[in-house]
């Protein structure tokens, strides 16, 4: 077999997408082209986690301070909640060699990159990434290491950044299973904001709406869930903080989309209120649409 991507690879962060991570890089996939790495080491700011990540298994060494796990990497992949990624790359980038490569997995990129870029010394290539993949599961036993098969992971590298970075942040992401594309950041956190940042916007808030209903109909909505509730409450059982800190992160492009949403919602009560026949089956037509290319492209 080929020699490794990276020696040695550190994972700071091990929740559903840091474990994922680890576990893939530690067991390549029979006939994988390339191991990910010689070395696997994890971090999480949490001893609780560490521990748990030492049963599990999921990684070679299981470093109990954050400057051990990164020194002597090359590539160093930050899986922390977006909020955090400032504070946990000021304190690592210190402790980090000449040469290495910094990644995150964040689900908003502006504000990673307003965030990291300031913070970056010679010698420290930064390649910011964000794999769409996922589950309503967090911490270390959600991970697993085939989540990132089939899917897309966007990088959206900075303009004056390191192609070769780049590239090799790249087949990491291609030798965990996923096809990669390069996007410009605030593209990808408008994209970003309608694919999935409205979405859980939407489930949280139709969640809290039963929630409100008096005694016996809240009592009745969870006792009769047909399937439409039940699949936003798959939605909404995703982690609290991860999920404000994109809401807080991603504030103008959701915002925006929210304000579209809430008029096309609008359209469509008008619809309903004046029997608008035409109109409404042409919004169910659209979603059926969607759907079916969904499929075709192997997403659904
Ligand atoms: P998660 O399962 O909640 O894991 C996050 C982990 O990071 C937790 O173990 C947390 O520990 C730890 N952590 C928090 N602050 C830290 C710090 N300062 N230093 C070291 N570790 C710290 O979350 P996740 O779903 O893996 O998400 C991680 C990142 O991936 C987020 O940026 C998220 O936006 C992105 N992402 C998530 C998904 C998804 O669907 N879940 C998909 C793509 C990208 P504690 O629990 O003790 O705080």
């Amino acid at each position: 077999m080929t020699e490794p991507l990276f020696a040695r690879l550190a994972v700071i962060g091990l929740g559903l997408i840091g474990s994922s991570v680890t576990r893939r890089a530690l067991h390549p996939t029979p006939g994988q082209a390339q191991p990910i790495a010689g070395e696997v080491v994890a971090y999480d700011a949490s001893p609780a986690v560490q521990a748990r990540a030492r049963e599990l298994g999921i990684a070679h060494r299981v470093a109990e301070d954050a400057a051990d796990a990164v020194r002597d990497a090359d590539c160093v992949m930050l899986c922390v909640p977006v909020g955090a990624m400032g504070r946990v790359a000021a304190e690592l980038l210190p402790h980090m060699k000449a040469g290495a490569i910094l990644t995150d997995v964040g689900s908003t990129k502006q504000s990673v990159i307003r965030e990291i870029r300031p913070l970056l010394p010679d010698g420290i290539a930064f390649v910011p990434g964000h794999p769409l993949a996922g589950t309503e599961y967090s911490g270390p036993d959600a991970g697993f290491a085939t989540l990132f098969d089939g899917r897309w992971s966007l990088l959206t590298p900075l303009e004056d950044g390191d192609p070769a970075a780049a590239a090799r942040v790249a087949r990491l992401w291609q030798l965990c299973g996923a096809q990669t594309q390069e996007m410009e950041p605030a593209h990808h956190d408008k994209v970003l904001a309608i694919v999935s940042h409205l979405p859980h916007l939407i489930a949280f808030t139709i969640c809290s709406t039963a929630d409100d209903l008096e005694g016996e109909s809240r009592a009745e909505v969870l006792r009769f869930a047909a399937s439409g509730f039940r699949d936003f409450t798959r939605i909404a059982a995703s982690d609290p903080v991860m999920w404000r800190d994109v809401f807080l992160n991603n504030k103008e492009a959701l915002l925006e989309m929210l304000a579209r949403f809430s008029e096309d919602a609008q359209a469509l009560a008008r619809a309903i209120r004046w029997g608008d026949e035409a109109f409404i089956v042409d919004r169910i037509e659209r979603g059926r649409r969607i759907r079916r290319s969904l499929i075709e492209l192997n997403q659904a």
